[in-house]
């Protein structure tokens, strides 16, 4: 019996490929290996650029995002010469283009550092080098994102948040006094729990706060409630075309629309322009009453008059 196998024999001889033919196909193999590698890189970077994660925050003085990562080098120069050693180049998967610098306020805020070594050792200018006062900076805003947890707001004693807070400036109150507040003041209002106590509500002031993050990194709860956010999750926009009126009225020195004629509105006749308040029973008429209300309480203090 033969022990031949003829499907064997009758199956066609590969071609033979020679060894530098072998090479040159392995070698295209790894390079497409290579692009597709590459083209996921560039797919998760660029999904990675398109927003800055919301606990990560850029050095002092960056530009713009989109501007600050086409100029941002990854030299990683303002993260070798930060003094309380804060800033990091983001490696691949932080939350943040990779090589480029970021801080996290709760482990490691910004010590605002006077002469800011960070810019001053930018050499493309993605930190800007006309930021000469590390007050002006803003890296983020800090927000007050949770009432229900702030111990303030809970009607106790807490304002190490304003303690730490290293930044204030003279203001000038309503009242024409010029007072040196921080970028978070205690605002006093009725505790309506105790109803005897004030609670002492920390309020962060835009104008000023500079996004350090060392109101984030004190807060006393296991989770923070205050948080430094980037500027563009922090605040919203108004649009180009609201006016103030206020502002405008200011800015004018006087209304922009000049005396306004007063009507008398249905049902409220003989009471004074403004009082709409409801009474029990047929309202008084204003020449009735035995304490007629200021006209002033409803319409301000009449044209010329002394303020
Ligand atoms: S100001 Fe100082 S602490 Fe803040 S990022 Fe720059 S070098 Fe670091
Ligand atoms: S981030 Fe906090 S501590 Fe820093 S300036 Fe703003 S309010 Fe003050
Ligand atoms: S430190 Fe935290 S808990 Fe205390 S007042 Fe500030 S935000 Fe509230």
């Amino acid at each position: 019996m033969s022990t031949d196998k003829p499907a064997e024999q009758s199956r066609p001889e590969k071609p033979k490929t020679s060894p530098g033919r072998r090479k040159f196909l392995s070698g295209m193999a790894g390079a497409a290996g290579c692009g597709c590698l590459m083209a996921l890189g560039v797919g998760v970077y660029s999904h990675q650029a398109s927003a800055l994660a919301a606990l990560a925050l850029r050095p002092p003085g960056a530009l713009p995002e989109a501007e600050f990562l086409a100029a941002c080098t990854r030299c990683g120069l303002c993260v070798r010469d930060c003094p309380p050693g804060i800033l990091k180049l983001a490696a691949p998967g932080d939350p943040v283009p990779t090589g480029t610098p970021y801080f996290t306020a709760r482990t490691g805020p910004c010590e605002m550092c006077p002469d800011i070594p960070c810019i001053r050792n930018c050499p493309t200018g993605a930190l800007d080098p006309k930021l000469e006062d590390i007050n002006e900076a803003r890296m983020g805003l800090a927000v007050l994102i949770d009432q229900e947890t702030c111990i303030a707001f809970l009607g106790l004693r807490c304002e190490i948040c304003h303690n730490v807070c290293p930044v204030s400036a003279e203001k000038t109150t309503a009242d024409g006094q010029v007072e040196r507040i921080k970028a978070i003041t205690l605002e006093k209002r009725h505790n309506p729990r105790s109803d005897k106590h004030a609670m002492l509500l920390p309020t962060v002031h835009s104008d000023l706060c500079t996004g350090c993050g060392l109101c984030e990194k004190a807060c006393i709860l296991a989770e923070s409630a205050i948080r430094v956010l980037p500027p563009a999750l922090a605040q919203g926009r108004i649009g180009e075309h609201y006016l103030k009126g206020w502002e405008e009225k200011e800015k004018h020195g006087g209304s922009l629309i000049g005396p306004q004629q007063e009507f008398e509105v249905r049902g409220l006749e003989g009471r004074a322009y403004g009082d709409t308040r409801v009474y029990d029973g047929p309202p008084p008429r204003l020449d009735d009453l035995a304490d007629p209300p200021d006209p002033e309480f409803f319409n301000g203090p009449a044209p010329g008059s002394e303020p």
